[in-house]
């Protein structure tokens, strides 16, 4: 059993709420792209957890977690991440928590990168999180990338290889008017965060084989959702991995073998953090409720999130390039102080209205076409399908016919058991 857990939407659908609750099922859990530009909110009998780097499933005794060669890792963060659980008794061993040698360290002048780059782009910044993921995404496709298994191999090679590395990067950073990067600083921070993690680094293709072999069950989580995804999203207001469930394989490290399933998470309104075109965007009041309603605020950043209504377009879209089979629908309870649920059905681009999601310059000129569905009140409480109001339920198969996907939970609230499950 393979089954990816990704996104539908713009992230923060609560993906972590929904791996966090169906990882029960399975042996391991991969996380296969991004790194700690992710925020994955967890809420079970252990406390509150929010969760950047580390798979969703290291807060269960016995799952494995595996951090595959999609990801770009910055071991300080990782470092202190663990160090955040490890406080509060959850244990993190070798024979828990294994990580791709083949995935690639986000260093400290990728996040000062980041940082350099929206400051200047000014008010045409994309609204990165500022954690160095585009910078090392691009170093790892120009074949910069230090490696996690570089951390095990000889240390004066490892000291050549940054050494190299900086000079080059130092081109960028001082064409940014910026002090150089110091190599020695590079590779005492290697060393320093480098002896932490190094017992976890493997050969995460090898266990992956093996234990799918066996007849392991694997849940692959994803990180953001299928509008922020690098091709298929909104470029460039996108993250710079690749969100998909056909990606799942390939980044976690057993690329030959195939999904059993894809369970995607969609919100049941749209939520959104950073810039690019947001069609149903609300604003004043009406959106000020919402997000109070919601919680809106980032969980790795903390910013206000953008919100709207749920969005048929986008929604409809994501759900086939995640290729989902089934959706688990989130914070369904969020819309209960609301008479009249707003649902943007369709996009208006230049006269035309359509359900068809437009890319580039067609989807900036989009307008949102809204109805209103009945409000349902309370739904908190409710755990079995006939305990939903009629009016919850006409909710629920109105978004199912409009994306074109079965909903298989509904989730009404953001602990393990505040959930509905749909036979
Ligand atoms: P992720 O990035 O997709 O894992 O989602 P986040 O954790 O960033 O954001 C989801 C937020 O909503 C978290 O604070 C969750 O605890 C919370 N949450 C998840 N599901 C529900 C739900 O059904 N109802 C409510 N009220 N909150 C939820
Ligand atoms: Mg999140």
């Amino acid at each position: 059993m393979l089954t990816a857990i990704v996104g539908i939407n713009w992230g923060d659908e609560g993906k972590g709420r929904m791996v966090d609750l169906l990882s029960s099922d399975y042996d391991i859990i991969c996380r296969y792209q991004g790194g700690n530009n992710a925020g994955h909110t967890v809420v079970n009998e252990k406390g509150m957890f929010i969760l950047n780097l580390l798979p969703s499933g290291i807060l269960r005794d016995t799952t494995v977690n595996v951090m595959g060669n999609g990801m770009v890792i910055d071991i300080e963060h990782l470092v202190g991440e663990m160090k955040k659980l490890t406080d509060k008794g959850i244990s993190i061993t070798p024979e828990n928590l294994k990580i791709s040698e083949k995935a690639i360290i986000c260093m400290p002048y990728h996040k000062m990168q980041d940082i350099m780059e929206e400051e200047r782009l000014a008010d045409k910044k994309f609204g990165s999180t500022r954690r160095g993921i585009a910078p090392v995404y691009a170093d790892k496709y120009m074949k910069k990338g230090i490696r996690m298994g570089d951390l095990l191999e000889d240390r004066d090679k490892l000291a050549e290889k940054v050494r190299d590395i900086v000079k080059w990067k130092n081109i960028t950073v001082t064409g940014y008017g910026h002090e150089p990067v110091n190599a020695d600083e590079m590779i005492a921070w290697l060393d320093t965060y480098g002896s932490v993690v190094k017992p976890f680094v493997t050969d995460v293709t090898t266990y992956l084989t093996e234990a799918v072999r066996a007849g392991k069950r694997v849940m692959f989580e994803a990180q953001l959702g299928a509008l922020r995804d690098i091709e298929f999203g909104i470029y460039p207001y996108t993250s710079s991995s690749t969100t998909l469930a056909g990606y799942a394989t390939v980044g976690a490290g057993i690329p030959g073998f195939k999904l059993t399933n894809t369970i995607g998470i969609m919100k049941a309104y749209s939520t959104c953090v950073g810039e690019g075109p947001f069609t149903a965007e609300m604003f004043g009041e009406e959106a000020e409720k919402l997000r109070a309603a919601g919680g809106e605020y980032g969980a790795a950043t903390g910013r206000p999130r953008r919100v709207g209504p749920f969005d048929v377009p986008a929604s409809r879209y994501g759900v086939e390039v995640q290729g989902a089979d089934s959706i688990a629908l989130t914070k369904l309870d969020v819309l209960s102080y609301l008479d009249k649920i707003p649902v943007c059905v369709a996009y208006d681009v230049d006269g035309e209205i359509t359900t068809k999601f437009p890319i580039g310059d067609r989807l900036n000129r989009a307008k949102p076409v809204i109805e209103y569905l009945d409000g349902f009140g309370d739904v908190s409480k409710c755990r079995k399908y006939d305990d939903l109001p009629q009016a919850a339920k006409n909710y629920i198969s109105y978004l199912e016919k409009a994306v074109g996907c079965r909903i298989e939970y509904v989730s009404v609230g953001a602990d393990r058991e505040e959930y509905v499950k749909i036979d």
